[in-house]
C-alpha cells in the first residue's frame, strides 16, 4: 500500500478559499475583518453583533494522552466539518500552536489528515504574531521591573522576591534559571531570574480570560510581580505600566479567522498549555464564535483531568457559559498503552490489554458526568485497529451505557465524523445540569482536594512546607477566593507520569502555590512539572526545512 500523505502534503494540495469568502459565509461584516494576507484575518469583536441566541458549546476532551497520540485536534476539526456538512451553522475554536511543541516532539496543533485547519504552515509557525506580542508584553514587564530597581527602586522591591519571569516561545532548558544584570553598576542590579515558555506566561492567561480591552488592562494591572523588602506585594499598577502592556497586545487581542480543509470557519486564538496553565483558547474567541454560529466546537488541552477540568472550573465560570456537550477522544492504540502495551507492540491485536486500559477512559467518562454533562466518546480510528478490538470497546460502552461514535475524520474529513455529529446533536437537544465542582469561597486545601478526589480519583492531597507558607501568605492578603489552576503531568491521572490507566489510592503533593491575580487563579504545582520544557534527543526540528520556492518541508 502507498505511504499515506503527510499532514503538510494534504494541506499544501488543498484549494483554500480567500478568507473574505469564509468571513462572508460566516456572517462577519466586512468592516470587522482585518486581513493578514489572503487566507488569514483578524476579527474586530466590537464590530460583531449577536444574531439571536449565543451558540451552544461543544467541548472536545480526551483520555490521558500517551505517546501513541489521540488526535484531539483532528477530531475537533472533523466534528466541525461534519456538522457543517449537515448544514449546521458551526464554527471551530482552537488554541494557537506554540513553537515549543512544534520544534520539539508533540507536533503542531492544526489537526491531521483530512481534518485540518489551513494554512497550517502559517498557523504552526508565526501565524499573525500573537505569540510574539504576548512574549514582548511579558518581557517588557521584566524590563520595567529591572529598570525600576536600577533607577533607585522607589517601590523598595526585593530583587530576591521577584516572581515575574521572562518568557520565550521555545523549549529551552538552559534558560530555566539565569542571572541577569551582571557586569557592574551600569548593567543594573544583578539578580536571579528565569525563563518560562510563553504559553505559561500570566500574560497568556490574562489574554485568554479577559472579556474586553478594559478587562485586559485591569487584569494586567492586578498582576503581582513580587514583594518589597517589607514583604508587601508589588502590582503592575504600582509600576504604572498596565497601559503600555495592554497597548502591546491591542491587535493580538483580536481573534484570528482561518478555515478548515472543508471551508468551515475556524477561530484560532490564545494558546496556554493545559498541564502548566489553564489550557483553553481565549474567551474572546469563543464568545465571538458564539455570536456568529449556532454551535461552537472547541477543545481544551490533554485529558479531561487537565484541560476540561479547567474549562469547567475556570473558563466557563469566568465567561458565564456552560458546555452543552463533551466529547472524549480515545484511540484503541492509546487504550492498549494504558493497559501496559509498549509503543512498539501497538500494531498487534491485544483485547486483554485494551480492556485493562479502558479503565482510563472509564475515569474520564465518570469525571465528565461529575460536572453534570453526559459525555460522548469519539473513537478515533487508526488503520491498525482490529475488528475484535473495536467490538470490545463498543461492548464496553453498551454495558456501561456510554454514548460512542467511531470517527474516521483523519482519512475522510467531515464525512468520517457524521456519526459523531449525530450523537452530539442528540445531546445538544437535552438540557444538562452542568456546574463547576467547587465554590471559589472554599479554602485552597478544600478546592484542591475536590479536584484530586473527584477528577483525578486520588485519595488525598498533601502540601509541602513551602506550599503551606505560600497559602498562609495568600490568605493573609485575602487572595484565596479564586479558582485553582493545577500544574500536573498530562500522562497520568496522578502526579507520577508513569502511573497509567486508572491509578487509585495515590496522594498528590502540592509543591508550590503561586498567586496569579491578573489571570484570577492560584497555580498549584504538583510533581516535578516544569514551566519551561526541554527538547527531546531527536527534536522534530531535525526533519524540517524550506524548499527553494519558500515552502515548508517536514512540518509533520
Ligand atoms: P492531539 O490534539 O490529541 O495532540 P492531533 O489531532 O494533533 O492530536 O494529532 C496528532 C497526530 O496524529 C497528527 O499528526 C495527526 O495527523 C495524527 N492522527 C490523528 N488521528 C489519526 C488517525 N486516525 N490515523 C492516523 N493518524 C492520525
Amino acid at each position: 500500500k502507498n505511504q499515506p500523505l503527510s499532514d503538510l502534503e494534504i494541506a499544501s494540495q488543498a484549494v483554500i478559499k480567500p478568507i473574505t469568502e469564509i468571513a462572508n459565509a460566516a456572517g462577519i461584516p466586512e468592516d470587522a475583518l482585518e486581513q493578514y494576507g489572503r487566507y488569514k484575518a483578524k476579527i474586530d469583536p466590537l464590530k460583531i453583533t449577536a444574531q439571536g441566541e449565543d451558540a451552544k458549546v461543544v467541548l472536545v476532551s480526551a483520555i490521558s494522552p500517551t505517546p501513541a497520540g489521540e488526535g484531539k485536534s483532528t477530531v475537533t476539526v472533523g466534528l466541525a466539518d461534519a456538522l457543517h456538512q449537515l448544514n449546521k451553522k458551526v464554527m471551530v475554536a482552537l488554541r494557537e500552536p506554540s513553537l515549543g511543541p512544534v520544534m520539539g516532539v508533540k507536533g503542531g496543533a492544526t489537526g491531521g489528515g483530512y481534518a485540518q485547519v489551513v494554512p497550517m504552515e502559517d498557523i504552526n509557525l508565526h501565524f499573525t504574531g500573537d505569540l510574539h506580542a504576548i512574549t514582548t508584553a511579558n518581557n517588557a514587564l521584566s524590563a520595567f521591573i529591572d529598570n525600576h530597581i536600577h533607577q533607585g527602586n522607589a517601590l523598595n522591591i526585593d530583587p530576591r522576591r521577584i516572581i515575574w519571569k521572562r518568557v520565550m516561545d521555545l523549549n529551552d532548558r538552559a534558560l530555566r534559571k539565569v542571572v541577569v544584570g551582571l557586569g557592574g553598576p551600569v548593567q543594573g542590579m544583578p539578580r536571579e531570574d528565569g525563563f518560562d515558555i510563553t504559553v505559561a506566561s500570566e500574560i497568556m492567561a490574562v489574554f485568554c480570560l479577559a472579556t474586553s480591552i478594559e478587562d485586559l488592562r485591569e487584569r494586567i494591572a492586578s498582576i503581582v510581580v513580587g514583594y518589597t523588602f517589607e514583604r508587601e506585594p508589588v502590582f503592575v499598577r504600582d509600576l504604572q505600566v498596565e497601559g503600555a502592556l495592554t497597548l502591546l497586545l491591542k491587535d493580538a487581542f483580536k481573534p484570528n479567522l482561518v478555515q478548515t480543509l472543508e471551508g468551515t470557519p475556524a477561530i484560532i486564538h490564545g494558546g496556554p498549555f493545559a498541564n502548566i496553565a489553564h489550557g483553553c483558547n481565549s474567551i474572546m474567541a469563543t464568545q465571538t464564535a458564539r455570536k456568529l454560529a449556532d454551535i461552537v466546537v472547541t477543545e481544551a488541552g490533554f485529558g479531561s483531568d487537565l484541560g476540561a477540568e479547567k474549562f469547567m472550573n475556570i473558563k466557563a465560570r469566568k465567561a458565564g457559559f456552560k458546555p452543552s456537550a463533551v466529547v472524549i477522544v480515545a484511540t484503541i492504540r492509546a487504550l492498549k498503552m494504558h493497559g501496559g502495551v509498549p509503543k512498539t507492540a501497538l500494531v498487534d491485536e491485544n483485547v486483554n490489554a485494551l480492556l485493562q486500559g479502558i479503565e482510563n477512559l472509564a475515569k474520564h467518562v465518570d469525571t465528565v458526568r461529575t460536572f453534570g454533562v453526559e459525555p460522548i466518546i469519539a473513537l478515533n480510528r487508526f488503520i491498525t485497529d482490529s475488528e475484535a478490538e473495536l467490538e470490545a470497546v463498543l461492548n464496553w460502552c453498551q454495558e456501561n451505557q456510554v454514548r460512542i461514535a467511531r470517527t474516521n475524520v483523519w482519512e475522510e474529513g467531515g464525512k468520517g465524523g457524521l456519526a459523531l455529529a449525530e450523537q452530539v446533536l442528540a445531546v445538544l437537544e437535552e438540557e444538562n445540569n452542568f456546574s463547576p465542582l467547587y465554590d471559589v469561597t472554599e479554602s485552597i486545601e478544600e478546592k484542591v482536594r475536590t479536584i484530586v478526589q473527584k477528577v483525578y480519583g486520588g485519595k488525598d492531597v498533601q502540601f509541602t512546607d513551602q506550599a503551606k507558607k505560600q497559602i498562609a501568605q495568600i490568605e493573609k492578603f485575602g487572595w484565596d477566593s479564586l479558582p485553582v489552576c493545577m500544574a500536573k503531568t498530562q500522562y497520568s491521572l496522578s502526579d507520577q507520569p508513569s502511573l497509567l490507566g486508572r491509578p487509585e489510592g495515590f496522594t498528590i503533593t502540592i509543591r508550590e502555590v503561586i498567586p496569579k491575580l491578573g489571570a484570577g487563579f492560584l497555580v498549584c504545582l504538583t510533581g516535578d512539572i516544569m514551566t519551561m520544557p526541554g527538547l527531546p534527543k531527536t527534536p522534530a526540528a531535525l526533519r524540517m526545512n524550506v524548499d527553494n520556492e519558500g515552502h515548508a518541508v517536514g512540518l509533520f
